[in-house]
């Protein structure tokens, strides 16, 4: 693909539909097993190139902007810097990022953020990069990021970072109620660390009633198989979330998890209906800042087509 001078890429949220964390590695880092699904709520990412000095700019638009920081702690401009001194860039990027996934919310906001600025930049600075080497760039970045840039349904092993694709059938209808506030993923796995014995703590691994679930296409099957080991230490941290959950399998919701780190709360409904009827249940019910639906699993980041205007 030749460059070009602007380019905007579309990246998904991510859920985990099961989430097995093992005892802390000495490294720090837990060992994970996890079944992602990208689900379509996206960031959007533009990126315009700066031909005349190698600078890095970011601007944040959307329903969570203010909480979304502008300097080299945005993982995107992270992600434009490690492409730029990994391949000696010259030029620079002016990056906008137009948000909808809840910043701090367990659904890999940031994260994808960074996979969409590696594909745009790749395409900006015509860096000619494969998907393997992206994958490898975007290991670097953080543990979902991988998994941001191939999207779909994915195990994760590792910290997560190692992502295969798994075989999933058919389309998932979730809602989620984003709460007020997020949660810093550190915390919730300290809390999660003081509320287990560690010697109890097995390698972590994925269920195999999830893997067929997915295959059977079922949500009815799925329902029963999603699992989140962070979620007692998300309720410890946030009580409140627990009552969001039973609120919305009173609903009619067929289950309810904490999505990866919280606290957003995540319904899976038996079909696109059953989601609009809960979604406005959760919306009216104001236990929530804000009620999202989506479909999963979607692609992961992908450049959009460019809008000709005449
Ligand atoms: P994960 O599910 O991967 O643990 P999360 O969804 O809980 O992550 P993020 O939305 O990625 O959390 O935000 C975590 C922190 O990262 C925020 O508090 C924010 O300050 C910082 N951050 C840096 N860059 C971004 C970005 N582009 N978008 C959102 N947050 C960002």
């Amino acid at each position: 693909m030749p460059p070009s001078a602007e380019v905007t890429v579309r990246a998904p949220a991510k859920i985990n539909l099961g989430l097995s964390v093992g005892p802390p590695r000495p490294d720090g880092f837990h060992p994970v097993a996890t079944v992602y699904q990208a689900v379509a709520l996206y960031d959007d990412v533009t990126a315009v190139l700066r031909e005349d000095d190698g600078e890095i700019s970011v601007e944040i638009s959307g329903d969570f902007a203010d909480d979304v920081p502008t300097d080299e702690t945005n993982l995107a401009v992270r992600a434009a810097q490690l492409l730029q001194a990994e391949y000696d860039v010259d030029e620079g990027v002016d990056l906008t990022i137009r948000k909808t996934i809840p910043v701090a919310g367990g659904m890999a906001g940031g994260s994808t953020d960074a996979a969409a600025t590696l594909v745009a930049c790749n395409r900006l600075w015509g860096l000619q990069l494969t998907q393997t080497e992206l994958q490898h760039h975007a290991a670097e970045l953080g543990s979902d990021v991988p998994f941001c840039l191939v999207g779909h349904t994915a195990l994760g092993q590792g910290r997560g970072e190692q992502v295969t694709e798994v075989m999933s059938r058919g389309t998932f209808h979730w809602v989620f109620a984003i709460a007020d506030g997020g949660l810093s993923t550190p915390d919730v796995y300290r809390e999660l660390d003081r509320m287990r014995p560690l010697r109890r703590v097995e390698a972590p691994q994925v269920r195999p009633e999830l893997m067929s679930a997915l295959l059977s296409g079922q949500p009815g099957a799925l329902a029963v198989a999603l699992s989140n080991d962070l979620q007692a230490a998300a309720l410890s941290l946030r009580p409140e979330l627990g009552e969001t959950l039973q609120f919305g399998l009173d609903q009619g919701a067929l289950a309810a998890q904490i999505s990866g780190s919280g606290p957003t709360c995540l319904f899976l409904a038996a079909d696109s209906r059953s989601a609009v009827d809960l979604a406005v249940e959760l919306a009216e019910s104001g236990r929530c800042r804000m009620v999202r639906q989506a479909e999963g699993p979607v692609p992961g980041a992908r450049i959009l087509p460019a809008i000709v205007s005449r």
